[in-house]
């Protein structure tokens, strides 16, 4: 298929349908581009499995890869994560529901579909080791304090985790320290639930651009401390963080949403929109 770039695992299937089906389907994901469309979307009979090739960039503290889809290397603009707390699995869900509509090649901005997969596998907000990772980064204000959150059907933060032993002690975090730092984001947009809310303290016209989308409000910041957070240590590196709660809602929902405008982030088709 001389000219096409498709996955090779797409070629027996192909292959076994005939050379026309193969032709066809090569025009479908690489059509020439227009305005209206810049990226065509995968179709939806061909959404089941991720057409990327994976690039581990670590492995968590129980050996599980920490994979990441899209480019290995910056600057990039914008690098996308879900599920710093795996008990936050329906941001994996959206986001990966994006990451199939997107042909391959055509990843712009790299996507990390789990950073917490210990976590997620466990159903827990912390990894493996009771650590929240969301307050083990390596700021100014990292705290050995204990932390305390709330269950998804609690009103008070009596549920104990760790910070972890010292800043930066956990796999996950270190592992996704050094992806960042390759990577040279601009910016980072987090996935986190259940806030339904988009939070940037520097109120970009990115983060503008997606809350008025989605039709969440637009927060400087989630009203409590949040010592050793990941978006404090990216604030401290200069690095723009969004970080894009969803409802409580029901996943349905939430895909029909969120998920058209997580590929347009991930394709690189925003840049027109947003002022
Ligand atoms: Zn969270």
């Amino acid at each position: 298929m001389p000219g096409c770039d498709l996955y090779p695992f797409f070629l027996p299937v192909f292959s076994a349908a005939g050379n026309t089906l193969a032709s066809t389907y090569c025009q479908w994901y690489f059509s020439p581009m227009n305005k209206k469309e810049p990226t065509t979307m995968i179709p939806r009979p061909e959404r089941g499995i991720l057409r990327h090739a994976p690039w581990q960039y670590g492995k968590s503290g129980q050996n599980t890869a920490l994979n990441l889809y899209g480019p290995r290397t910056g600057p990039v603009d914008i690098l996308l994560i879900a599920a710093m707390h795996g008990d936050e699995c329906e941001t994996t869900v959206v986001l990966s529901e994006a990451l199939r509509r997107v042909p391959p090649g055509k990843i712009r901005n790299p996507v990390i579909l789990s950073t917490n997969p210990d976590g997620a596998l466990q159903g827990t907000r912390s990894n493996a080791r009771g650590v929240d990772l969301n307050r083990n980064w390596p700021t100014a204000n990292w705290s050995s304090d204990p932390v305390y959150h709330k269950d998804h059907g609690g009103t008070v933060q009596d549920i104990l985790l760790s910070p972890g032993e010292a800043p930066a002690s956990e796999a996950e975090t270190r592992a996704l320290q050094e992806c960042v730092e390759n990577l040279q984001p601009r910016t980072v947009i987090s996935l986190h639930a259940p806030l339904a809310c988009v939070e940037d303290p520097r109120a970009t016209p990115l983060a503008s651009w997606i809350a008025s989308r989605v039709g969440l409000p637009l927060i400087p910041d989630v009203g409590y401390a949040t010592p050793g957070s990941f978006g404090t240590w990216s604030a401290e590196q200069d690095i723009n963080i969004i970080t894009w709660e969803l409802p409580s809602e029901p996943l349905a929902n939430m895909i029909d949403s969120h998920t058209p405008t997580l590929f347009k982030l991930i394709t690189g088709d925003y840049q027109s929109e947003v002022s």
